[in-house]
Parts: structure tokens; C-alpha cells; sequence
């Protein structure tokens, strides 16, 4: 008989955090070994016809195909679902899948969605573009107005969709509040949380019913694979979501989620530090340039509300040039050490303009409606020595006359 504690709420839940990032979910194979096996097969064999019709039939546990179940890719869902707090969790091949799912499986023609207006380019696209294509009737509000969400809500409003902290205006939105508002008229709360991660902020403990991640992002950690992740309660993954997905198959491979699990182990670490280096580069430049959207400073408007739903702020943030697009690139080709790069969530620091990148494909109108300024850079802080990246900053901002 094989130890399978991690896979045992009746002791996973009791654990702590850190614990759970580390053993959450691990079930053993026969062999014993320490690090979770990569199961890398797309379907499992059954000792006699019986089986397979029981399996299939639902009387009898076990795999039957890897678009349904995987070993890894469960080990990771049970590992996620226990940080987050959530009875459950799915897993999807990108943060997008689990967007599309999280929405598409529980809304249908004739229904409203309430979405938060600083938003994920694509997160956009599928309140603007896609859900509407298909008769769902969508209306954007500025997320840090909890009063915008309830007054475009309409009797036929199922979802609010919001992000918090935003990308890259880094808005806040208020969990509590807004959470509460949606229960009180039956509107399911969907948040997606890829700019904060369970290790810092947990949307559940404040009465969100859905939360949905790239975890490709801060999960992941180390910039090599795509993931994504919806959590919820047990009825609605198994009643809501799984139908959608099983049948429409945004499936994670089993060696991505391999390599989230493992991930997953150094987050909380990662995840501090990255936080801690992203406040001392926010300090040094607070002081040199003319605008700076970092909730983690003091001096920011949201600061206090911040720091009531999150543990620390975070490795992103975003500042804004008086020069525009020319200046903001100007800054970016001057780097020497921080990449250019539009992913975040990596260890490594990276910058990029989100009015020429992440945020291309959204119109200009809708950009500066966003907050989005042509001299907007975000930054993802890593793990290198705040002080070389601090340096690294100087130099170019000089090179740009700052
Ligand atoms: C990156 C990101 C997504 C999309 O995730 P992918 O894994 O790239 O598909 C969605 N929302 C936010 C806030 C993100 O940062």
C-alpha cells in the first residue's frame, strides 16, 4: 500500500501553505518515487472488457484518456485547488483556455457579463468580441468602482469578470466589496488572479466563486511552459465546467503540468522576493519618473486596500513617461541587464510597452479608456539583486534624458 497523504484532504487541508506547495497532491506510483512521476501517455489499458465499460460507465475509478485524466495533470490540480483554497480545480493548456472555459461553459445566449475595463488584452477580447459574437451581451466598468459593477448590471447579468491587481494599469479592485455585491443579486464572481497567485492573494477568502490563472505566469515561475487553472466549488467544476472542457479539450499536456508542479515547490520563495525587489526598484523609481502605478508604495491611492486582500504586492508594476512611445522605447533599447520581454511572472526582470505589444490588438480609443498611455511601461521585477537592476534603471533612464 502506497503513502498517498498528499492526496488526502482530511490531512492536506491542515497543512500550511509552504507545505502544500511542496507535498499537495503527490501520489506515489508502485516504484516510490520522490519526485512526482511524468506520466506521459495519452491513454491506459484495462485488465478485462468489464473495466472498461465500468470505467466508462462511472462505476469503477480510474483513467480512461488523457483529454479527461492524467496522473501528473491531477497531482497538479489537487497541488493548486489546496493553495487556493478551492474544492476543486481544472487545469487548461494556457491561462486563455482557462479564461474562455471559466466563461464560455456558464453563459449562454441572452445572458450579461459585467467586466472589469483594465484588463489582459485577450481578457478583452473575449468580453468584447467573442462572447457577443455568440449572443452574450457584455459591458465594461472601471473595476475600482464596485457601485460601475452593480449599476451596469441588468436582471439578466450572470457574471462580473475582473482582474486585480490589473494588467498593467495595476488597478485594484475591491474583493470584499465586490464579491458581496454579486452574491447578494446571484452573480457568479470570476477573478482572475495570474498578477497576484495564491501566494499572495486568495479571491475565495473574500467570497469570490470562480477563480481562474495563467499559470504560466508567477505558478510556473521560471518562463518555460503555458498553463492555466480554474478553481471553484465541486458542483461547479463537475457540473459546469467539466462538460465544456472534456468535450471541447483545452486539455494541459501532463509535461506541462510536470513542470508547474515543480514550479509550484519554489512559488511562496519566489514569490516574496520578487515582491521585496519589486518595492526597492518602485522606491528608486518613484523618485525619477513623472508617474508611477505601483499599489505596493505607500504614496499610491489604493495602497491601503491593497495591502488588505494581498500579502505583499507583487512583482509587477507599471510607470508612465511624459514622452510617449519614442521615450518609452528609448528607455527600453538603453537596458543592459533586464530584457525586453512582454511575458511576467518569469525570475528573470523584464519590461515591455504594452501600448505596442501586450495591448496592440485593443483600438487606441479603448487603450487610453483603459489607462494605457503611449508612455506606459510595465515591468515584471525578478530575482536578480534589486541594486544591479537599480543600476541597470539609472543608466537608461540618463540615456533618456531622466
Ligand atoms: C498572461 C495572462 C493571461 C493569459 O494567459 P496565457 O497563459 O498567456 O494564455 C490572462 N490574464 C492575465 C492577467 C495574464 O497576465
Amino acid at each position: 500500500m502506497k503513502r498517498k497523504t498528499g492526496q488526502d484532504r482530511s490531512i492536506t487541508a491542515n497543512w500550511r501553505p509552504a507545505t502544500q506547495a511542496v507535498r499537495g497532491g503527490t501520489a506515489r506510483s508502485e516504484y516510490g518515487e520522490t519526485s512526482e512521476a511524468l506520466f506521459l501517455t495519452s491513454g491506459y489499458a484495462y485488465d478485462c472488457a468489464g473495466d472498461a465499460a465500468a470505467r466508462f460507465a462511472g462505476e469503477q475509478v480510474g483513467m480512461t484518456y488523457s483529454r479527461l485524466q492524467n496522473p501528473t495533470v491531477e497531482m497538479l490540480e489537487e497541488r493548486i485547488a489546496l493553495l487556493e483554497g478551492a474544492e476543486a480545480c481544472r487545469t487548461m493548456a494556457t491561462g486563455m483556455a482557462a479564461m474562455t472555459a471559466a466563461l464560455l461553459s456558464q453563459l449562454s445566449a441572452g445572458d450579461h457579463l459585467v467586466g472589469g475595463r483594465a484588463a489582459f488584452g485577450s481578457c478583452r477580447w473575449l468580453t468584447d468580441t467573442l462572447l457577443p459574437k455568440f449572443g452574450i451581451e457584455t459591458d465594461v466598468v472601471d473595476a475600482r468602482d464596485t457601485q460601475a459593477f452593480i449599476d451596469a448590471s441588468r436582471p439578466n447579468t450572470k457574471v462580473w469578470f475582473f482582474e486585480t491587481p490589473a494588467n498593467p494599469t495595476m488597478d485594484v479592485a475591491d474583493l470584499t466589496a465586490i464579491c458581496a455585491a454579486a452574491r447578494e443579486r446571484g452573480i457568479v464572481t470570476v477573478v482572475d488572479n495570474a498578477f497576484a497567485s495564491p501566494a499572495l492573494q486568495r479571491p475565495m477568502d473574500f467570497g469570490a466563486d470562480v477563480v481562474a490563472y495563467s499559470a504560466t505566469k508567477l505558478m510556473e515561475g521560471q518562463g518555460r511552459v503555458l498553463a492555466g487553472a480554474v478553481c471553484g466549488t465541486k458542483a461547479f467544476i463537475d457540473d459546469v465546467l467539466l462538460p465544456f472542457t472534456r468535450n471541447t479539450g483545452p486539455t494541459l499536456s501532463a509535461f506541462n503540468a510536470w513542470v508547474v508542479l515543480k514550479g509550484l515547490e519554489t512559488l511562496d520563495l519566489r514569490v516574496m522576493r520578487q515582491s521585496e525587489n519589486a518595492l526597492k526598484v518602485a522606491s528608486f523609481l518613484e523618485q525619477r519618473v513623472p508617474k508611477i502605478n505601483a499599489p505596493g508604495l505607500p504614496s499610491h491611492p489604493q495602497h491601503e486596500l491593497c495591502m488588505r486582500q494581498m500579502k505583499m504586492a507583487g512583482p509587477i508594476f507599471s510607470f508612465e513617461l511624459d514622452g510617449g512611445r519614442a521615450q518609452a522605447h528609448g528607455l527600453l533599447d538603453a537596458l543592459q541587464l533586464i530584457d525586453i520581454s512582454n511575458n511576467i511572472g518569469d525570475s528573470r526582470s523584464l519590461m515591455t510597452h504594452p501600448a505596442s505589444t501586450t495591448h496592440s490588438g485593443v483600438a487606441e480609443e479603448k487603450r487610453i479608456e483603459m489607462g494605457i498611455s503611449e508612455g506606459m511601461i510595465r515591468i515584471n521585477v525578478g530575482l536578480e539583486d534589486a541594486e544591479d537592476l537599480i543600476a541597470d534603471l539609472d543608466q537608461a533612464l540618463r540615456a533618456v534624458a531622466l
